[in-house]
């Protein structure tokens, strides 16, 4: 689909132009808003653009020029609040990664970013913040997909309250790069702030990007050919793929795990093999590195529903 949709190189910019993708992508928002109780949003390419999105939003509308944030943020957070110009705080956050909220100041005035699946430990923030903050955004770039798992949504109970939402495709909905959500509680109201008319154009621009590709169209054909049960079934198989490798790693002598995999992100080391070695030796573009607190592990993302853990896990124990 990813090819023939290059074959066609529609540009959602000018929506006569584009007639089916234009459908598609909101057809695409019809079936992912109603999961997070929002009321519309659109695709962009990557939730770097959808962070920044929301920001812009929350800022315009309400007045906002502070937001909090976790240290364990991911950097688009920085990146955002500085070309808008808005102050950031940020929290120490608790041992596994997820915001300290003993340590919030007052957050009346202020936006909160809460990340649902943090970038090193995979880590949720407390989500029974929300509704504190004059407005709450959702950085679920890459675990808010665990909403589209009956087994697995529970832990995100309460992501409906938030003000806006941010969901990168390419990680959690298998798309090809870049293929990512923003999602508003208000959408009519976010649009007012984001939409640009020019007589060249049929219908207002609405985000940050002008021309933008027909990401929605392969989107559409995953969940046509997968389904809601299928989507399902491949997000259940990741996080009971991470869960298989935690527990196979716990059995292995001298392999230290850090916490349990609660979003797929799986951290250990070596007891005696420093992290760099340890690496060298794992199978080439499987592993990355990161440091959660003071000492630095080896990451695991379950993204991958064909990842072989049986064989992983061999090639781990032949090294330890
Ligand atoms: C990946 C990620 C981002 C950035 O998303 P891109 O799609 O890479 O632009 C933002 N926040 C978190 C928590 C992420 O994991």
């Amino acid at each position: 689909m990813a090819l023939w949709n290059a074959r066609l190189n529609q540009n959602l910019l000018h929506n006569e132009l584009s007639p089916f993708a234009t459908k598609a992508e909101k057809l695409i928002i019809e079936w992912i808003k109603d999961y997070f109780d929002m009321d519309g949003g659109h695709l962009c390419s990557g939730s770097t653009i959808a962070n920044l999105t929301a920001l812009w939003v929350a800022r315009d509308l309400k007045g906002i020029d502070t937001v909090i944030a976790s240290k364990a943020s991911h950097i688009s957070i920085d990146k955002a609040a500085k070309i808008l110009n808005m102050k950031l705080i940020k929290i120490d956050t608790k041992f596994d990664g997820s915001i300290n909220e003993n340590l919030l100041p007052n957050l009346k005035n202020v936006l909160l970013i809460l990340n649902v699946g943090t970038t090193c430990t995979g880590a949720i923030d407390n989500l029974d913040l929300i509704s504190q903050a004059k407005w709450t955004h959702i950085d679920g770039a890459y675990a808010a997909a665990l909403k589209f798992s009956s087994k697995y949504s529970n832990i995100l109970n309460g992501i409906e309250k938030a003000d806006s939402i941010s969901l990168s495709a390419h990680k959690w909905l298998y798309q090809p790069k870049d293929s990512a959500i923003v999602l508003f509680k208000n959408y009519k109201e976010a649009k007012e702030i984001m939409s640009f008319g020019s007589s060249y154009l049929n219908d207002s621009n609405v985000g940050i990007q002008g021309s933008k590709g027909a990401n929605g169209v392969i989107l559409l054909a995953t969940l046509l050919y997968f389904g809601k049960k299928g989507i399902e079934n491949l997000i259940n198989t990741s996080m009971d793929n991470a869960c298989k490798f935690y527990n196979e790693l716990l059995k292995i002598k001298n392999i230290e795990v850090f916490t349990k995999p609660i979003t797929g992100i799986t951290l250990f080391r070596h007891k005696k093999i420093d992290v760099d070695e340890f690496l060298n030796k794992l199978p080439k573009g499987v592993f990355s590195k990161c440091k959660p607190v003071k000492e630095e592990y080896i990451r695991s993302v379950a993204l991958n529903p064909m990842a072989e853990i049986n064989e992983i896990i061999e090639m781990i124990k032949k090294i330890s």
